[in-house]
């Protein structure tokens, strides 16, 4: 019997209809008219790949999958149907108000996408402006209420606070409001001002006006009391959900499972090696059509790299990790490699340690960076 290797697919769409002010993710604006051709390209590199695998979950990201066209769309779910996938396996589409309609809804559902994620970040319509957000709070809603009547039964709302002028109670205000509309699962990030984004520019020239630490710091630790609240349990740094719904997909990263890429400037990470896909979407066409290598690099993970990936993004997970997990990977007992820094941090009341694994505390949560940097081997 044929034994296929099983892992988790990502699907790459870089354009988006406006560049919003905070994003540094490869994706872009005036491209629209390698749309198409992005399409057939990545069809292609789909039938090539990803036929080899049973494909475990699959994640449509981007870039503003939903800005495709309702026939791209169509085009994309079809070739994805001629994989082996797992039945009811977990597919996710990214959607963004302002580039969503009921027939694409359609067509998503049709094809198999069971679960889709919204990027909002705030209500306020003063705030969506500041951060350079195609869509008013009106939009966001109308979408949503759209995709319940469609039949998906699974949503994710994306959330954002320390955003620029965005004050405590207006966090609070984002978060209760979609808590009440009760998607499935709520991502809660924080602003991080990266480099070569609009807001990165600004904030060089002073001219950002970012929430202070303290204030930050309190939104993170009310948005887990308000959600809870609300009936959402957090179940990583960033990610709440009700009982049931935790991301499967997202998981597979955190747990340091296998997984494809595909489409420019994707990631895939299958037995230990990473291989990235170049970014430049035109060129990223032109090689998968004249049938040449679109590997920008390709790195075998040592074993310390794969030591500290699984404890970064492990201990990510409210769940933390497991030592018995760590031996069946590594061969070796997680107290050989980091006996003095767990130690250290349980001292400090930042690990815990129960039972089989080892997890951030609440204040832990609150320091992961400094309990991180601790395990860089
Ligand atoms: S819609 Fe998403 S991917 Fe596109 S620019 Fe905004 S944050 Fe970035």
């Amino acid at each position: 019997m044929e034994n296929k290797k099983e892992l988790s697919l990502y699907i790459h769409i870089p354009f988006c209809k406006q560049k919003c002010f905070y994003c540094d993710f490869p994706s872009y604006a005036s491209i629209d008219y390698l749309r198409e051709d992005y399409v057939k390209a990545l069809c292609k590199e789909i039938e090539e790949k990803a036929i080899d695998y049973k494909i475990k979950s699959i994640f449509i990201g981007g870039g503003t999958p939903s800005y495709l066209e309702t026939k791209e769309i169509a085009k994309l779910l079809k070739t994805i149907s001629k994989l082996d996938l797992e039945e009811g396996m977990e597919f996710t589409m990214e959607c963004n108000p302002g580039a969503l309609a009921e027939e694409k809804l359609k067509t998503m559902i049709e094809g198999g996408v069971n679960r889709i994620s919204m990027g909002l970040q705030a209500v306020q319509n003063s705030l969506l402006k500041d951060i350079g957000r195609i869509h008013t709070f009106k939009e966001f809603t109308e979408n949503f209420n759209l995709a319940r009547k469609v039949g998906f039964k699974n949503i994710n709302v994306d959330l954002m606070f320390g955003l620029p002028n965005q004050s405590f109670d207006e966090w609070k205000e984002s978060l209760e409001t979609i808590a009440d509309l009760n998607p499935e699962h709520i991502s809660a990030y924080s602003l991080i001002v990266e480099e070569g984004t609009a807001f990165y520019k600004l904030w060089e020239r002073n001219k950002l006006i970012l929430p202070t630490e303290e204030d930050e710091r309190r939104m993170y630790s009310e948005t887990k009391e308000i959600l809870k609240a609300k009936g959402y349990h957090q179940y990583e740094i960033s990610n709440y959900s009700k009982e049931g719904y935790e991301c499967y997909h997202n998981k597979v990263y955190w747990e340091s499972k296998n997984y494809l890429g595909v489409g420019s400037a994707s990631t895939s990470f299958i037995d230990g090696k990473r291989i990235k896909n170049i970014e430049n979407v035109k060129a990223y066409i032109d090689g998968i059509m004249e049938g040449k290598s679109i590997v920008l690099e390709e790195n075998e993970n040592s074993k310390e790299d794969n030591i500290e990936e699984f404890v970064f993004m492990g201990l990510r997970m409210i769940e933390g990790i497991s030592k018995e997990e760590f031996k069946r990977r590594f061969k070796s007992d997680i107290y050989e490699i980091y006996s003095k820094e767990i130690e250290k941090n349980i001292e400090n009341g930042l690990l815990l340690e129960v039972g089989d694994r080892l997890k951030l505390t609440e204040k832990g949560i609150e320091f992961s960076n400094l309990v991180m940097s601790d395990f860089i081997l």
